[in-house]
């Protein structure tokens, strides 16, 4: 990647140490690519509960390990505590993208980021979240800050990482790694959602696992060997009282 195309990048008050959410591979490469170049330190924050099923989960976590190990980036791989996250988001199920239910997915992501951060001797958060055009930077950044607030000597780094060609970057890196390519959110409520408009359109459900940038070619042939992505199959309850109207 050419880095003289990046602006000249560097961390806010004199910080030092960047303890990085990862979301995902596509949506980190771009920011962990940008760091490198900067020289800045940092190390990887996986800590990704909302992701359903654990199928999507462990290949979304994979494909950001195969990132950060060619890079030489420290990789730290959080819990996977679904129950903490069904109980955090319980009455939130049936939110749209963007609502209450995804700053309270943000926040439990980003407390969990602080607290290890804190732990372990980082100034500094910040998250890859931000970089992907379906989000709402200022419903990110204002979970970042609330959870840095926590801790006298930490701040959240909101920079704009689409900004200055990154959103195109992030695609061509994308394309590059070959990287795996999630069609909804995360948890089984953007599953449910994604299935549901695609329905409506005449689509065919989401299909895990099949779809990777730069290989558009094989999804059709992958397809037609995968299983489509259940909606139900869950361990909430309330999930699969709705999911059985669907
Ligand atoms: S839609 Fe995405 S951000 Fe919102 S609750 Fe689900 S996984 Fe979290």
């Amino acid at each position: 990647m050419p880095d003289a195309l990046r602006p000249s990048l560097s961390l806010p008050e004199g910080r030092t140490k960047v303890l990085l959410h990862s979301c995902c591979a596509p949506c980190s490469g771009e920011v962990m690519e940008a760091m490198l170049a900067a020289g800045i330190d940092y190390s990887i924050f996986f800590y990704n509960p909302n992701i359903h099923p654990v199928k999507e989960y462990e290949i979304r976590k994979n494909e950001n390990i195969r990132f950060a190990q060619a890079h030489g980036i420290e990789f730290i791989d959080a819990d996977y505590d679904v129950d903490n996250w069904f109980d955090r988001i319980k009455g939130l199920e049936n939110e749209p993208e963007r609502g209450e239910r995804c700053t309270q997915c943000f926040d439990m992501r980003f407390e969990r980021t602080a607290l290890y951060a804190h732990e372990h001797g980082f100034d500094t958060i910040s998250s890859s979240l931000g970089i992907s055009r379906w989000k709402d930077m200022n419903q990110i950044n204002g979970s970042g800050v609330r959870a840095a607030s926590r801790y006298d000597e930490m701040i959240y780094w909101t920079y704009n990482w689409r900004k200055h060609g990154g959103s195109a970057r992030m695609i061509e890196i994308s394309k590059r790694e070959e990287f795996y390519q999630q069609e909804y959110c995360g948890c089984v409520y953007s599953l449910r959602d994604t299935n549901r408009h695609r329905r409506s359109q005449g689509r065919e459900r989401i299909a895990l696992g099949v779809k990777f940038y730069g290989k558009e070619d094989l999804i059709t042939e992958a397809k037609r060997q995968t299983i489509p992505a259940p909606e139900t199959a869950l361990t909430s309850p309330v999930l699969a009282s709705d999911t059985a109207k669907t």
